[in-house]
């Protein structure tokens, strides 16, 4: 995505991240204008939800990642199941998340494989993620 500045048209230099803190997702995308850097910066930033046009922008300038799990001595299927759990996800849907997680399925933005990994962790899994695109 490029962006211009809207004192001078100069393109933007601009970035956008997502990394887990504290146990969530957290966003952010920032530019500045190459000819005032100083005065011209700006920040926005959120948290768990990353609206569907950052997602886009993570994915174009950071890539795809795919999160690999290999299952320790002694992981527990009823751990993962329950680490994946939320509020109201029926178990039908819990238990084809967790055969996605285990055979290494499950792709999307870095922090959101950081995050993935950081749930699922206390069920005995060893993770890395990679980028795929
Ligand atoms: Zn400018």
């Amino acid at each position: 995505m490029v962006t211009v500045c809207p004192e001078c048209g100069a393109e933007e230099s601009r970035d956008v991240w997502d990394q887990v803190v504290g146990g969530r997702l957290a966003w952010g995308v920032s530019g500045r204008c190459p000819a005032d850097p100083e005065h011209s910066a700006w920040e926005s930033c959120g948290w768990d939800e990353t609206p569907p046009d950052i997602r886009g922008e993570l994915l174009e300038r950071h890539g795809e990642h795919r999160l690999r799990v290999t299952p320790r001595p002694g992981w527990s299927r009823m751990r993962l199941l329950r680490a994946l759990r939320g509020e109201d996800t029926p178990l039908a849907e819990v238990k084809d998340l967790a055969s996605r997680v285990l055979a290494g399925e499950i792709t999307g933005t870095e922090g959101e494989m950081d995050l993935l990994a950081h749930r699922i962790r206390p069920a005995g899994l060893d993770d890395a993620a990679e980028r795929v695109s």
